[in-house]
């Protein structure tokens, strides 16, 4: 384990901005920010949901380079609107250094991908910086792995960092990525960094998320993101894990359900 993990864990000294937010910390939103009109109306409707940290992707990093790459820095524009415009926090991915100082003016919090989260350089940058950070596990990464790329902005003096476990690659087909819970669990029990779970790139489907959500509050996630669209079929990305305004309705009301 790194020297600055172990030491926070020890001397329960770190400074965490995700320490101040009551838990769970519920993340929604939608997969990428298509235009202002569709994220106005998604961030309305999880305003009034009592969701305070909205997501939006502006830089999607595809496998395909055919495939919908985000709208780029013209979104800044728009999430700083609506920003001011509700009085949220916006999460949003960055995928290069070079956006590094732009991005921190008009974003709460950085999102470093699955793809990203052993780009050292990236990791090397924002732990120069306070910039809260989203870090997500590699989808082929070991829980050891994503602990060291946590090291890597810890050791920098950015102390600000929650993880995320995204569902790592498997042979099983039903989901979109096996949702390691155990990571979940060990990360809480060897470190003291918060840790979410992104139920809808682990699972790629959204009929088990009220389950899923129960299981990974149950052993020790601090939180839950989740995507929302309010036309999921016309989405320009992840349109299949998009959960439309109503079902993000219905898991909002039943996440708590005892049963
Ligand atoms: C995302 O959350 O927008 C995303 C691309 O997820 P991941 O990096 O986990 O694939
Ligand atoms: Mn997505």
């Amino acid at each position: 384990m790194g020297r600055c993990i172990e030491s926070y864990r020890i001397h329960h000294q770190m400074n965490n901005y995700f320490y101040n937010i009551p838990k769970p910390i519920f993340i929604a939103g939608p997969c990428a920010l298509e235009n202002e009109e569709m994220m106005d109306k998604i961030t309305a409707y999880l305003v009034d949901k009592g969701i305070k940290i909205i997501r939006a992707g502006i830089f999607k990093p595809r496998t395909s380079p055919y495939n919908f790459q985000g709208i780029g820095i013209n979104g800044l524009k728009i999430l700083n609107k609506l920003r001011g415009k509700y009085n949220i926090k916006i999460i949003s991915e960055i995928v290069d250094t070079r956006h590094m100082d732009i991005l921190k003016d008009y974003i709460d919090i950085f999102q470093v991908g699955a793809r990203n989260m052993q780009n050292f350089e990236l990791l090397k940058q924002i732990g120069k910086t306070s910039v809260p950070v989203l870090l997500k596990r590699g989808m082929c990464s070991t829980i050891n792995e994503f602990m060291n790329a946590a090291e890597y902005i810890l050791c920098g003096g950015n102390e600000n960092i929650m993880l995320c476990e995204r569902g790592i690659r498997t042979f099983e087909t039903c989901v979109r990525n096996t949702l390691d819970l155990s990571c979940v669990a060990i990360i809480k029990e060897e470190t003291n960094l918060p840790i979410i779970v992104d139920l809808s790139h682990s699972l790629g489907r959204k009929d088990i998320a009220i389950k899923m959500a129960k299981a990974a509050l149950a052993c020790g996630s601090d939180g839950i993101m989740v995507e929302v669209h309010q036309n999921p079929t016309q989405a320009l990305s992840d349109s299949k894990q998009q959960m439309n305004l109503l079902e993000f309705d219905h898991f909002i009301n039943h996440v708590h359900d005892k049963d």
